[in-house]
């Protein structure tokens, strides 16, 4: 009996050393150099890798100097905050990536991919006293559109178990094309947040649950309602599935704020009280100081 226990444990070690081994681990991405606007992807040869590279966010200690400089290029909520929300956002973007393990599925990871997938979640949760999506440890960033299996399917990002994946081109997209209502980060980190609040029992936010049912009834009546006639705003995948339908108004509450408000200005309100954010009235509506 201890002979076959003996092997079991013997042969469990053998089989983590070879798990972890299939994994590079780096210290620190450096910057891309891709002026243009960092979504060089890789070249083809090197599409498909064998090891993904894997970033301990704890062991990055991005300055806040590298902090600011690729959030002031690449990221605009950021450079609307006033100073003082400036510091708070650093802050909590630091904390954010501390926990997280990021497993980048290319050649060259870039600094900005932790920093801006990051800085998309500290975006969303700027109001929360938790921010910090705990119940999700692993980040994976793949170069673009990658594999989903059971069922099997092509996707720009989901979320599963502990793991947020997101497909780093059509983020980049999502935060550069201010005309498109898509933003696949705020939207993956939607579901996170939902996830988190509803379907786990550790790292519940009380107050983000409780004020989420003004959602529930006000948006069940727009979602029923774009069932009949779309204005546009919300795509045909959004009201299939009440879930979709809560992601994709996060997208149109960052990116277009004015429309969700003009079409559906008690969805809008309902946003900023569930958030503790009103991106159309803001620095006059500040955010309450944790
Ligand atoms: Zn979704």
């Amino acid at each position: 009996m201890i002979i076959y226990w003996l092997t079991g444990a013997v042969l469990g070690v053998i089989i983590i050393i070879w798990y972890l081994r299939r994994f590079q681990y780096h210290s620190v991405p450096g910057e891309s150099q891709d002026h243009a606007g960092h979504d060089k992807l890789a070249a083809p040869e090197e599409k498909h890798i064998a090891c993904p590279l894997v970033y301990n966010g704890s062991e990055l200690h991005f300055s806040d100097k590298v902090l600011d400089h690729v959030l002031t290029k690449h990221f605009s909520f950021y450079n609307h905050l006033l100073d003082i929300d400036k510091e708070r956002f650093l802050t909590r973007l630091r904390k954010f990536i501390a926990t997280k393990v990021f497993v980048i599925h290319d050649g060259k990871g870039y600094r900005e991919m932790p920093i801006l997938i990051s800085a998309s979640a500290v975006q969303l949760t700027f109001g929360l006293k938790k921010y910090l999506l705990s119940h999700f440890h692993i980040i994976q960033i793949f170069p673009e559109a990658f594999v989903g299996l059971e069922p099997f399917r092509i996707l720009i990002g989901n979320v599963t178990g502990n793991t947020i994946n997101i497909a780093w081109k059509q983020f980049l997209e999502g935060y550069k094309n201010k005309y498109e209502l898509q933003n696949v980060g705020l939207h993956e980190m939607a579901h996170a947040l939902y996830y988190q609040n509803f379907e786990t029992s550790l790292y519940v936010d009380k107050e983000f649950r409780d004020s989420f049912q003004k959602f529930n009834s006000i948006g069940d009546k727009i979602y029923h309602v774009e069932k009949i006639l779309t204005i546009g705003l919300y795509s045909e995948y959004a009201i299939k599935d009440f879930q979709e339908f809560w992601a994709e108004s996060i997208e149109i509450y960052f990116k277009s704020p004015d429309r969700l408000q003009l079409h559906y200005p008690e969805l809008y309100n309902a946003l900023c009280d569930i958030l503790n954010q009103d991106p159309l009235n803001y620095p006059h509506h500040l955010f309450s100081q944790d």
